[in-house]
């Protein structure tokens, strides 16, 4: 069977800083669970700025970042590692999880809950006092570095009582809360990243709070900044600023067309 995972290194240190705009202390909140040796959950709906917060921490910090992206069919041999038929040899090929602990950088599972619970299982290990990971097919076990880190994103919005993390998982990580930016904040953020100006990128701000108030009344989760990115790149390359909203705001987080039309009517009584 071939692998089936999705992962790659990022290596953040020679880059120029990516962009991130702190919200509240989970900088510093970050830099003392790094220096404690502490696994950290980051929580919060999609597209709030979680990726881009590791990005910037691993580049402060100095550690390369291994992203994997978990879903159903992601076993333990997939993160961990195994051994591969090449020409008429087999060799063992380090899986994500491996490769994280070797090269002592921050591993990222996005999405954890995805991941089977068997499969879980395996970070156990790595997120107490043991830090280490064994590879059994191998009859080896790695020993965490200093600065290894595991990172798990989560979003509680998604979750039922048939899918969620045990508290046997939870319990192993502190957790940092995120959520949309603050207006201001959220203003900025989306000036910096498409050189809108402030006065429209204002207006895609307040017409996503005005959506997001509808949360739990017809939206399953709030439009997310990574949207109204989306938004400002279409009214950069000349799309109108209604048709904008429509397409990146509005299409993407509600198949509902009745919901679709009173949204877009709230739209267009801020514009
Ligand atoms: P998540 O990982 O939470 O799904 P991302 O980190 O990919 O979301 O965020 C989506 C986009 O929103 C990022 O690419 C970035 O452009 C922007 N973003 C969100 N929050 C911030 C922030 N605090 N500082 C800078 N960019 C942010």
């Amino acid at each position: 069977m071939g692998a089936v995972v999705e992962w790659k290194i990022g290596d953040y240190r020679q880059a120029e800083e990516p962009f991130y705009l702190p919200v509240g202390p989970e900088v510093q909140l970050f830099e003392a669970a790094a220096a404690g040796r502490l696994p950290v959950m980051l929580k919060g709906p999609t597209g709030c700025g979680k990726t881009r917060f590791l990005e910037y921490m691993a580049h402060r910090l100095r550690r390369p970042l291994v992203t994997v992206a978990c879903h159903e069919d992601l076993t333990t041999a997939d993160l961990v590692g195994r051994y591969l038929l090449k020409g008429d040899e087999t060799v063992w090929v380090d899986g994500p999880l491996a490769t994280a602990v070797k090269k002592g950088a921050i591993c990222y599972l996005d999405e954890v809950v995805e991941a089977r619970k068997d499969t879980i299982v395996v970070i156990h290990p790595l997120t107490d006092d043991r830090r280490m990971l064994p590879l059994e097919k191998k009859g080896e076990v790695l020993e965490a570095p200093d600065s290894f880190m595991l990172v798990v994103s989560y979003n509680p919005g998604y979750q039922t009582i048939l899918k969620d993390l045990k508290q046997s998982t939870k319990q192993r990580f502190i957790a940092l809360e995120f959520d949309f930016p603050p207006a201001g904040h959220e203003t900025a953020i989306v000036q910096k990243e498409t050189g809108i100006d402030a006065e429209r990128a204002a207006k895609l701000v307040q017409v996503a709070g005005r959506m997001r108030a509808l949360k739990n009344r017809g939206l399953e989760e709030g439009v997310s900044t990574r949207l109204l990115i989306y938004a400002a790149v279409l009214i950069n390359r000349g799309v109108d600023m209604q048709e904008a909203i429509i397409t990146a705001m509005i299409k993407p987080v509600t198949d509902d067309q009745v919901i679709q039309k009173s949204l877009t009517e709230i739209a267009t009584t801020l514009l």
